[in-house]
C-alpha cells in the first residue's frame, strides 16, 4: 500500500493513525461485536461515542460552559442559510465582512433571510488580504457580524479576533477550526464542516453561546433549529454517526500530539518552509498580504501558467496530489491542515526547488 501526500483542500488527509484505528475496529467497536455504523444512535454505546467526542473538542478549545456544542448536517454551505434563520432573533439586517470566495457565498445566501449590510471588503485587493477593522462600517443594530476565518480557496487568514462590541461575532471556521487555540468567548457562534480538519463530510460542527437560542424564524426546520438540537443533545434527528466516531478519533490524536498550542506550533513550522521558498524566488509568487497568510492552505503561481501543467504532472509522479488551485483565481494551492505532515511539506518544497532548477 502506497499512501500519497494529499494536499487537498477537502475533504482532505485525516491523520493515519486514525484511520488504522477506524479499519481496527470496524467489524467489532470494543466488543460490542458491531461496526460504529451499524449502532442505534440511541444505544450506550454511541451515546458515550457522542459524549467522548463532545468532552474532547470542548476540552481542546476550551469552551465555556455557556456555550452549546452541536453535532449536525448541512455542511457550512448548510449553515450559511442556518445561521441567519436562528440568529436573526427579531432583527432586520445582518453585518457581513467579504474577505473572498466563502464570504461571498455566505452573504449571498443570507441575503435570501436577512438585509445584508457588507460592512467591509478586500474586493479591491482581489481578495489577498483582511480590511482593516478600523475601515469596517458596522451597524449597532445588527444581529451579529459574520467573517469567514479562513478562506480556504484564497487562502487569505484572520490572525486576529475583531472586536465588534456588543453585537454576536459570528465566524465560519471550516477550514482553520483546531488548527490552532481560539478564544471561543468572543464569539457569539462558530461553525464549520468536518471535511478539512475534523473528520468525515457531512458532519458539520457549531458552537454557540446558549443566550442566543430561541429566537428562530417559525420557518427553520426543526433539524436545523439550534434550540431544539442543543435541547435534544444534537439527537433530534440521526446525527451523522460515524463520521461523529471519527470526528472523536481525531479529536483524542490531536490531544496525543499535545493539544492545540502544541498543533499550532507545529502549522506555523509547515507553513514557514512554504512561504519562506516563496518568498526567495521570482520563480514562484505568493499572493497574499503577509500578515493575512493562511497556515492551513496556501496559493501559489509559477512565473510562467505554461508551465502549471508539467508542474502538477510532475508532482503526481512523486504521489504529491490535489496541487491545482481552484478555478476561480487558478495556480496552485497546497492545502497542509493538520493532518499533512511536515515530511510531505518538505517533499513539496524540494520538488518546487528542482523544478525551479529545471525551468528557471
Ligand atoms: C469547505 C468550506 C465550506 C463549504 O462546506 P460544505 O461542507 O461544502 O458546505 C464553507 N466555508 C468554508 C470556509 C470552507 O472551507
Amino acid at each position: 500500500m502506497t499512501r500519497v501526500y494529499n494536499f487537498s483542500a477537502g475533504p482532505a488527509a485525516l491523520p493515519e493513525p486514525v484511520l488504522r484505528q477506524a479499519a481496527d475496529e470496524m467489524l467489532d467497536w470494543h466488543g460490542s461485536g458491531m461496526s460504529v455504523m451499524e449502532m442505534s444512535h440511541r444505544g450506550p454505546e454511541f451515546i458515550s461515542i457522542h459524549a467522548e467526542a463532545e468532552a474532547l473538542l470542548r476540552k481542546l478549545l476550551a469552551v465555556p460552559a455557556n456555550y452549546k456544542v452541536l453535532f449536525m448536517q448541512g455542511g457550512a454551505i448548510g449553515e450559511n442559510a442556518i445561521v441567519p434563520m436562528n440568529m436573526l432573533r427579531g432583527r432586520a439586517s445582518a453585518d457581513y465582512v467579504n474577505t473572498g470566495e466563502w464570504s461571498k457565498k455566505s452573504i449571498k445566501e443570507a441575503q435570501k433571510y436577512a438585509k445584508v449590510n457588507v460592512a467591509a471588503s478586500s474586493e479591491d485587493t482581489k481578495f489577498t488580504a483582511i480590511p482593516p477593522r478600523e475601515s469596517w462600517k458596522l451597524d449597532p443594530q445588527a444581529a451579529y457580524v459574520h467573517i469567514c476565518s479562513n478562506e480556504t480557496i484564497g487562502g487569505v487568514e484572520y490572525h486576529w479576533t475583531p472586536d465588534v462590541g456588543d453585537v454576536p461575532l459570528i465566524a465560519d471556521v471550516s477550514s482553520d477550526i483546531l488548527s490552532r487555540p481560539m478564544d471561543v468567548a468572543r464569539y457569539g457562534l462558530i461553525y464549520g464542516g468536518a471535511q478539512k480538519n475534523i473528520g468525515p463530510a457531512g458532519l458539520t460542527i457549531v458552537i454557540v453561546r446558549d443566550d442566543l437560542l430561541g429566537g428562530a424564524l417559525p420557518i427553520t426546520p426543526s433539524a436545523f433549529n439550534y434550540a431544539e438540537q442543543a435541547a435534544n443533545d444534537s439527537m433530534l434527528n440521526t446525527p451523522p454517526t460515524y463520521a461523529i466516531y471519527i470526528a472523536g478519533l481525531v479529536f483524542k490524536w490531536i490531544e496525543a500530539q499535545g493539544g492545540l498550542d502544541a498543533i499550532a506550533e507545529h502549522n506555523r513550522t509547515k507553513a514557514a518552509l512554504l512561504y519562506d521558498y516563496l518568498d526567495s524566488t521570482a520563480f514562484y509568487a505568493s499572493p497574499v498580504a503577509k500578515d493575512a497568510r493562511s497556515l492551513m492552505n496556501v496559493p501559489f503561481r509559477l512565473h510562467d501558467e505554461a508551465l502549471d501543467a508539467a508542474f502538477l504532472k510532475g508532482a503526481q509522479a512523486l504521489g504529491m496530489l490535489q496541487l491545482k488551485g481552484h478555478r476561480s483565481v487558478g495556480g496552485m494551492r497546497a492545502s497542509i491542515y493538520n493532518a499533512m505532515p511536515i515530511e510531505g511539506v518538505r517533499a513539496l518544497v524540494a520538488y518546487m526547488k528542482d523544478f525551479e532548477a529545471k525551468h528557471g
